[in-house]
């Protein structure tokens, strides 16, 4: 045999060997697509369109606004909070579901600058995904007295002082892919007295998460990506238990009020995780959303982790062994333990290829500059995807497919 048919046959193996395999038949996926891009937009769960359409036609047509109590509607942020908590390492009562990440996140911020009056910085790594720097802009904007202190990710422990509020950080970073250590940045953090924000959005459902153990503060994460909860679903927000009662945040609106329907003039906060809630809660965003929840706590988050790692290591071998001769630069980590669930590499043709890619069956995605990012969600991608996505890839270098102008057009979402 070649290398590459040893190669091939090993994968084979790993596919026929895998305890996850069954999962992906749970999910809609053409036959003969590859895709790698479960970290953007999670793929449909079968089981999603009937639930929608039963929240849809029974509980919204027939049951109308009676289901918010008959169908249990407004319970929904904390009941699907309260299983989102097992996956990210917290405890019912420290997770609802509400708004996005990005609202979310403001929401935290702004509580964590309250809780450190007096200090003036946040803390953030300067390829941060953007959208985390934005509000945290914006929040400044409001409070005028804040700056926003941006570091390479290596010195963000050494960057930590009394000036700083928070350190706000994505716990994997959505361009590399590298993984930041939550237990001791945390640590570092509050040894000078400051709180932290992980954003988990390229983490919830792609590894194990640990946040009491890590004695996080705050953290917040997204609904559509690996949890599969559709496209714009809400997104989550964890408080730590002991910070609740000091948990002061900006956006009092109506569901976050200790009793909404006794429609006070005046707001007072409700106790514990519900005063981070804001306004209604879009129910069939919601349903779709725990559809996706309750599919990922069928399976072992170490079970998960350890094959998403084998899936990035056998696409890095298979890159390098098959690409190797066409300069893709591998940026994520090589060390599994030091990264999350994609793999990207930079090319100045990036672009181009990924368009490429797609018009040939393997959807990953490009991000600016130059980076070709292919993540593994292991409940759906298999051992054979990433044979596959590297022999298209592979014809794609070798005989200069990418190298024409349909591929350089660019959409409004790229
Ligand atoms: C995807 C992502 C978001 C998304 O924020 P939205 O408010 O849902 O648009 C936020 N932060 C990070 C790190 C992300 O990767």
């Amino acid at each position: 045999m070649t290398a590459n048919q040893s190669f091939k046959h090993a994968l084979m193996q790993k596919d026929a060997q895998d305890p996850l395999y069954s999962f992906r038949e749970r999910f809609q996926i053409s036959e003969g697509l590859v895709y790698l891009d479960g970290n953007s937009l999670g793929p449909l769960p079968k089981s999603t369109p009937a639930r929608l359409a039963q929240v849809a036609e029974r509980e919204w047509g027939e049951g109308l606004i009676r289901s918010w109590n008959s169908a249990g509607w407004i319970d929904l942020p904390q009941r699907i909070g309260d299983k989102i908590a097992r996956l990210i390492g917290a405890n019912a009562g420290e997770v609802i579901v509400a708004d996005s990440t990005s609202v979310n996140l403001f929401k935290v911020l702004a509580a964590t600058l309250k809780m450190n009056a007096g200090r003036r910085v946040i803390l953030s790594q300067r390829d941060n995904f953007p959208t985390d720097l934005y509000m945290a802009q914006g929040l400044i904007g409001l409070t005028g007295a804040h700056e926003l202190l941006l570091v390479e990710a290596e010195d963000i422990a050494e960057a930590i002082d009394q000036n700083t509020a928070v350190v706000m950080l994505t716990h994997v970073n959505y361009r590399t892919g590298a993984l930041h250590d939550m237990a001791a940045i945390t640590q570092a953090a509050h040894a000078k007295g400051a709180l932290v924000v992980w954003d988990l959005a390229h983490s919830a459902g792609a590894l194990p998460v640990s946040l009491n153990t890590a004695q996080a503060d705050f953290a917040i994460g997204c609904g559509y990506k690996y949890l599969n909860g559709g496209p714009g679903a809400p997104a989550f927000v964890f408080v730590a238990k002991r910070h609740q009662p000091k948990f002061v945040q900006p956006l009092t609106g109506w569901l976050g009020h200790a009793n909404p329907f006794a429609f006070d003039a005046t707001y007072a906060p409700a106790d514990g995780i519900l005063r981070a809630l804001c306004g209604t809660p879009p129910v069939l965003s919601m349903a779709a959303l725990e559809v996706g929840v309750d599919l990922m706590l069928e399976a072992d988050t170490n079970l998960i982790r350890r094959k998403s790692l084998q899936l990035a290591d056998d696409f890095i071998a298979l890159v390098e062994q098959r690409c190797g001769r066409h300069g893709l630069q591998l940026v994520t980590p090589r060390e599994p333990a030091l990264r999350g669930s994609q793999v990207c590499f930079a090319h100045p043709q990036a672009f181009a290829i990924m368009q490429a890619l797609i018009a040939n069956g393997v959807i990953g995605d490009f991000r600016a500059p130059d980076i070709l990012r292919f993540g593994f969600a292991p409940l759906v991608v298999r051992f054979a995807d990433v044979w596959n996505a590297i022999d298209t890839l592979a014809r794609i270098l070798d005989e200069c497919v990418w190298d024409q102008s349909v591929f350089t057009q660019k959409g409004k979402v790229t």
